[in-house]
């Protein structure tokens, strides 16, 4: 079994990568690894592993990534913290390319499971806009049966909804078995931290290390600071996602944490790490998002027993640690090699 191929897409980005990493670990022998990213720009690249940089909005070029693998994790989109999705809902939007192909692939070639990477971007809007308290906004815990009445995410979140339900039917209409796991706020070491699409924890830690590092000890927040989300340590993340591979799970569940946080509290915990306070300038204009959220682990735990447990604080630390050396590598001009080297070292 351990001779199986398995495809990951997205396996030069952060998931992706991290998955590849994991299953490496764990022993596979085959592993094939996809990014449209050439691969000098991937976030871990492994040696013994095929990787190959592909466009997966191209169907054949899905059907060379599908062709004879097993499992099919599909990590693949093009996405990036509220900064991006909010100013690129075309682009998002397209993503529905890559699943959709892969789906089409994976079954022309007999894949046994396919794996698709949903988001809480796919709750409807209406059941988010919750009260401000004075520090933080309430945050909904959103169940499954929360996505409908379906009011997803502009753009982002739609593509996901419509792609949850194209596994669906591609498992109801030809027998393709697809686990379909919700993803909340996924943040640690191997994650985008600068240039635009990094997501909060990332880029709060980078810019308290930038305000350490310059004496400027002052941090922009975007929004008020109330609003709430809970955030989901990358080693959770993929020892869920590959739990929920290995289920039977055929239906959409919550991958999160429970642990909901305002960003202001998200602040105070990185500034701890840092040991350091600073002042906080809010832009209120600045994309936000929703006002609050939570994932629900009900189901979780009636089918697996288990949920989500990294507390925030020590998944921050060694995210902290990780961006700081990333940072100081690429104020000396050497990110690249460093990170290449890294790898070799894990
Ligand atoms: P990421 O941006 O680090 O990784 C996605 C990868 O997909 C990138 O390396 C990108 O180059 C690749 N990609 C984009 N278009 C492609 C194409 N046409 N062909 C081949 N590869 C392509 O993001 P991530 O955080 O690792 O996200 C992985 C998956 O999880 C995505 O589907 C994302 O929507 C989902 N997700 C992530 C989070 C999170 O907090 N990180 C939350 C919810 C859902």
């Amino acid at each position: 079994m351990k001779d199986k191929l398995i495809l990951v897409t997205g396996a030069g980005g952060f998931i992706g990568g991290n998955l590849v990493s994991s299953l490496k670990n764990q022993g596979y022998t085959r592993l094939r690894a996809v990014d449209v990213k050439p691969l000098e720009q991937w976030y871990q690249k492994f040696d013994d592993v095929e990787n190959l940089s592909l466009d997966l909005n191209d169907k054949e070029n899905c059907e060379i990534a599908a062709k004879d693998a097993v499992d099919i994790y599909n990590l693949a989109a093009n996405m990036g913290g509220m900064g991006f999705i909010e100013k690129n809902k075309a682009l998002c939007m397209l993503s529905v390319l890559i699943n959709t192909h892969m789906l089409m692939a994976a079954q022309k070639f007999g894949a046994k499971r396919f794996f698709y990477s949903s988001s809480a971007c796919v709750y409807n809007g209406d059941l988010q806009h919750t009260a401000d308290d004075g520090d933080m906004f309430t945050p909904p815990s959103l169940k499954e049966a929360d996505a409908y009445p379906a009011l997803a995410e502009d753009g982002y979140g739609w593509e996901k909804l419509f792609s949850e339900r194209m596994c669906r039917h591609y498992m109801e209409d030809f027998g393709l078995y697809a686990r379909v796991a919700r993803f909340h706020n996924v943040y640690g070491p191997w994650g985008t931290w600068f240039g635009g699409r990094e997501k909060a924890p990332a880029a709060i830690c980078r810019k308290v290390i930038e305000a350490k590092l310059s004496g400027k000890h002052e941090i922009e927040i975007w929004g008020n600071g109330h609003q709430t989300r809970s955030f989901m340590y990358i080693d959770d993340c993929v020892k869920g996602v590959e739990m929920i591979m290995d289920s039977n799970i055929l239906e959409p569940i919550n991958l999160g944490s429970s642990e909901a946080v305002s960003i202001n509290q998200l602040v105070d915990i990185v500034e701890g790490i840092a040991g350091i306070k600073l002042k906080r300038n809010y832009d209120l204009g600045a994309p936000k998002g929703v006002n609050g959220r939570n994932s629900d682990n009900t189901l979780i735990q009636k089918y697996l027993g288990w949920e989500p447990s990294i507390s925030l604080r020590d998944g921050l630390a060694k995210t902290y640690a990780w961006i700081y050396d990333q940072y100081q590598m690429r104020e000396r001009g050497e990110a690249g090699v460093v990170r290449e080297a890294e790898v070799a070292h894990k």
